[in-house]
């Protein structure tokens, strides 16, 4: 079901964790297959200096929050706000199987989340 790439990411992670006094964290789920994904995020002027990952989920929501992490490394959180979930299939490989998508919107959600979380936090 899951091509080589997937499974590899899956099986070597590497944000999975926690960063330690986050600058934000946020958490969404998904009812289809019990997903939960929660972000670390550390800022820095702007832009994501660290970003870690807690997924409790399916091996395409691991990989897919991999996959998401090593994408909004380094990004402003305008930039970070715009990634697409084909964006996260293309860093996955490109190969993930119909029914998963979803794993995959899941990570552009829970980044989203937490940047939100993030703003809200800083204009209390
Ligand atoms: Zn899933």
């Amino acid at each position: 079901m899951y091509s080589k790439k997937v499974i590899e990411r899956f099986e070597n992670p590497k944000f999975v964790g926690e960063i330690k006094n986050p600058d934000a964290v946020g958490e969404v789920g998904n009812m289809k297959c019990g997903d939960v994904m929660k972000i670390y995020l550390k800022i820095e002027k702007g832009k994501i200096k660290n970003i870690k990952f807690k997924t409790y989920g399916c091996i395409a929501a691991i990989s897919a929050s991999d996959a998401m992490c090593e994408l909004a490394k380094g990004k402003t959180l305008k930039q970070a706000e715009k990634i697409t979930h084909e964006e996260i299939i293309e860093k996955m490989g490109g190969d993930v199987p119909q029914i998963k998508i979803h794993c995959s919107v899941l990570g552009t959600r829970a980044l989203r989340k937490t940047i939100e979380n993030y703003k809200n936090e800083k204009n209390k």
